[in-house]
């Protein structure tokens, strides 16, 4: 159920409805919007009664949300999200680049990444430290060393740190040394790793399960915006299907279709949604193109000797020609978005 009120409506007024919620034993989610302020409950087993809510001063109506999803659906929050990390955003009137190896290996390797993506404009650094890997062989990631890295590309560059928990131990060390916590494909369902998400103080990047469908990944945020955390940033990073010609098949018009039901922003990882080098720059500019919020790209100082993804890394050279090409689409669409085609 949400409940409207009144675009004059008091604090207190605010406060009181919050109360009453918690007070039946649910939770009260305070969504401001630019027109008015919603109300949110969620932890109700069934239907709830509109006749609690609508007497008391300040509130228009209580209506009762017809999907599933709740607080991650335009129902609630008509307005787009704009997460805030620092003075960057996702969601708002940039496209987002995120770049950066897909494992921290070293401190060269990484910085040498990083010092492109300070150059190039970048302002969001990515690189795994905790690596959720198919073969328990393969590398790991460097763990809490790889966190120093990162932070460390922080206080030279000033680049916001994006880097995945793949559990609670490694969320509490993310939550320590980043700005923005992954959750990776292989962990979308995870749902005590979703509620330990909904509870950290940093932005989320959740990213679509392999075989996920739009409901399972609105769910998905759904728990941790329920847990409190409104800060979600969903990534389409391709699913499984028959294709051979690429490692994973990148679904681009789920953006299009997540715009429509959901206020949250949504991102496109073209590394992960082809695994092949040559395919990632023109399905980055796909991505701008169909209207994602940013873009998420692996790159490597040197792709063959990558410990993970280094057929899908792109090399430095072609790191500098995405991000030229991304702001030219960028810079295209939004002009296209200003002045749309005269009619008739
Ligand atoms: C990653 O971003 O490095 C990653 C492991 O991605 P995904 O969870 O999408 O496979
Ligand atoms: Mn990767």
């Amino acid at each position: 159920m949400l409940i409207l009120m009144h675009q004059a409506a008091t604090e207190e007024q605010i406060a009181a409805v919050v109360r009453k919620i918690e007070a039946l034993g649910f939770r009260a989610h305070v969504i401001p919007g630019a027109q008015r302020t919603a109300i949110g409950i969620t932890g109700n087993p069934g239907p709830l009664d509109p006749g609690f809510f609508e007497g008391m001063p300040g509130v228009i109506e209580a209506v009762p949300v017809s999907r599933p999803y709740k607080l991650t659906s335009r129902e609630v929050k008509p307005e787009k999200t704009v997460v805030r990390v620092g003075e960057a955003t996702i969601g708002g009137e940039e496209v987002a680049i995120i770049a950066g190896p897909c494992a921290v290996e070293s401190y060269e390797q990484t910085m040498t990444v990083a010092e492109w993506a300070s150059r190039l404009g970048v302002k969001f650094f990515r690189g795994g430290a905790y690596k959720p890997r198919t073969s328990p062989y393969s590398f790991q990631g460097l763990g809490e060393e790889g966190l120093k890295i990162l932070a460390e590309v922080r206080a030279r560059f000033g680049l916001k740190i994006v880097t995945e928990a793949i559990d609670h131990e490694s969320a509490d060390l993310v939550e320590r040394y980043a700005d923005v916590m992954q959750i990776g494909a292989r962990n979308m369902q995870n749902f005590s790793l979703l509620r330990r998400a909904g509870r950290a103080r940093l932005p989320i990047l959740l990213k679509r399960g392999m075989s996920a469908t739009l409901e399972e990944l609105l769910l998905a945020a759904e728990y941790i915006m329920a847990e409190g955390n409104y800060n979600v940033i969903l990534c389409e990073r391709g699913v499984r299907t028959f294709a051979q010609h690429a490692r994973n098949t990148l679904d681009l018009s789920i953006v299009p279709a997540l715009q429509r039901l959901s206020h949250l922003p949504i991102i496109v990882d073209p590394s992960h949604g082809t695994g092949r080098r040559e395919q990632v720059i023109p399905l980055a500019r796909a991505g701008v193109a169909v209207g994602a919020d940013g873009i998420m790209v692996e790159v490597h100082p040197n792709p063959e000797r990558a410990l993970s993804d280094g057929p899908q890394a792109l090399t430095l050279p072609m790191f500098r020609d995405l991000v030229e090409q991304v702001r030219e689409i960028a810079a295209l669409i939004k002009r296209m978005e200003r002045e749309p085609a005269p009619m008739g």
